[in-house]
């Protein structure tokens, strides 16, 4: 099947998606056609102009660069780092965003997947920071005699 005009109107989920630099699933027209009715069509365009709101609503550094460089799906590391609350805000945002409002089945998955991991074993990081801590405070009771 090649590549024709938009035959229906986009979902605000598949316009996320497409923002994204993603072509939305089922949707064949290519991304020139899909653009062309984003702009030509006055319902798309106003949801396109609503998520665009959205996406610069949110702070300021926030994924709009990381949206044209085409990252979409965070790798899994962000995730765990996400989970774990030690990104970066930027970074942290565009992660919800990604989770939240792009609604990324795969991440959100993953995200899940994550999670259980972590209540099996405890955090590798968090006993090596108890590690370190012990023998700190065992260096520094010893400076003090
Ligand atoms: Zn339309
Ligand atoms: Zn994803």
């Amino acid at each position: 099947m090649s590549a024709g005009p938009v035959e229906r109107c986009l979902s605000r989920a598949e316009i996320v998606r497409f923002l994204e630099g993603e072509r939305p699933p089922g949707v064949h027209a290519s991304e020139g056609d899909i653009a062309a009715h984003l702009e030509a069509c006055e319902p798309c365009r106003k949801s396109r102009d609503n998520v665009l709101h959205e996406l610069s609503g949110l702070e300021q550094s926030l994924s709009l660069l990381w949206t044209r460089e085409r990252i979409s799906c965070p790798h899994r590391d962000i995730l765990a780092a996400y989970l774990h609350a030690s990104l970066p805000g930027d970074q942290s945002d565009y992660v919800r965003f990604h989770l939240e409002i792009v609604g990324c089945d795969a991440c959100a998955a993953n995200l899940s997947d994550l999670r259980e991991a972590d209540r099996e074993e405890p955090p590798a990081i968090q006993r090596v920071r108890d590690d370190v801590l012990r023998s700190t405070t065992a260096f520094l009771g010893k400076r003090k005699k």
